[in-house]
């Protein structure tokens, strides 16, 4: 893994640990000791938010987006880079550093992240790397262990702080960003592509729509018929209007259902039995003639 990566990779979309990872990086528990402390004092401060590629997630969007009180759409288009290539299986959302010599983040102080507390996760994570496996489908969860990233140049590691793991996840807030990672991981790593399946452009672009660019979905949930298609508790319905973290969660649900078939909607029977109906329609229109 290259120094300039900072992402939640090694987890691949086959569900295996890459073997390189499992060979040149000691695994790491969360009662495992490491040495490090990152303050202004150090003499590389900040050099480190330059020139990098910073994976984000769609909880990484929302918390950004939200501190500047911009919309989604506004924060893809000024701080996001969306590279695309025939073998991505899901949309790829990377941090936009500046155009400036060093291509620094964007985000970047002379005090340090000018955004610290919503901060995206692998800045919070670093000098830590997470291996994950999708979880097995009799509920375990699958194999995750923690190793060590050191970029070049980084004189944390001469610090004489030590941390056990579970300290540091705890002291840089990563419990909400796990949460949200895992239920990332459902649809990311879902059996579908494990099979092979390949999403259509269509499909690709509802699921950035629905991750990543919040506001637009929201636009599209409430001036659509989608609604009115589902049983959906009322107050979710109400709470999907402004809170940003209902709205995800329903697009979570929405998108295992409607890309992979998983029961995690309700369709109103009327619409079921219309369906029904225009299916058994077309079956009688596409009949070879006598
Ligand atoms: S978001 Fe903050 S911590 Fe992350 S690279 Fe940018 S300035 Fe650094
Ligand atoms: S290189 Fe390491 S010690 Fe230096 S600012 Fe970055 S994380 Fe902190």
């Amino acid at each position: 893994m290259s120094d300039k990566e900072r992402s939640r990779a090694p987890e691949d979309q086959q569900g295996g640990l890459e073997q390189k990872v499992l060979q040149e990086y000691p695994r790491l528990g969360p009662s495992d000791n490491f040495q490090f402390s990152c303050h202004p004092g150090v003499s590389c401060f900040n050099k480190c938010c330059a020139d990098v590629n910073i994976v984000l997630t769609p909880y990484d969007v929302l918390r950004m987006k939200r501190r500047l009180r911009i919309s989604s759409t506004e924060f893809l288009d000024k701080y996001a880079l969306l590279p695309v290539n025939k073998e991505m299986k899901t949309p790829l959302v990377l941090l936009r550093m500046s155009d400036d010599e060093n291509k620094s983040c964007q985000f970047l102080t002379e005090a340090g992240c000018g955004i610290y507390s919503d901060r995206p996760w692998p800045c919070r994570m670093y000098p830590l790397g997470l291996a994950a496996q999708k979880d097995t489908p009799d509920g375990w969860r699958g194999d995750r262990f923690y190793f060590l990233l050191q970029e070049e140049g980084c004189m944390g590691f001469g610090e004489q702080k030590q941390w056990k793991v579970s300290e540091w996840l705890e002291d840089q807030g990563l419990d909400d960003y796990d949460e949200w990672g895992e239920a990332f991981k459902e649809l990311s790593l879902h059996e579908y592509f494990e099979e092979g399946g390949v999403l259509s452009p269509e499909k690709m672009h509802m699921l950035f729509t629905a991750c990543y660019d919040l506001d637009k979905f929201r636009e599209f949930v409430f001036e659509s018929t989608l609604l009115q298609r589902f049983e959906i508790d009322e107050d979710f319905v109400a709470e999907m209007r402004c809170d940003d973290e209902a709205l995800l969660r329903f697009a979570y649900l929405w998108l295992r259902f409607s890309l992979f078939g998983e029961p995690t909607m309700k369709v109103r029977a009327q619409v079921a039995e219309a369906f029904k109906g225009s299916v058994e329609k077309q079956k009688l229109f596409n009949k070879e003639p006598v």
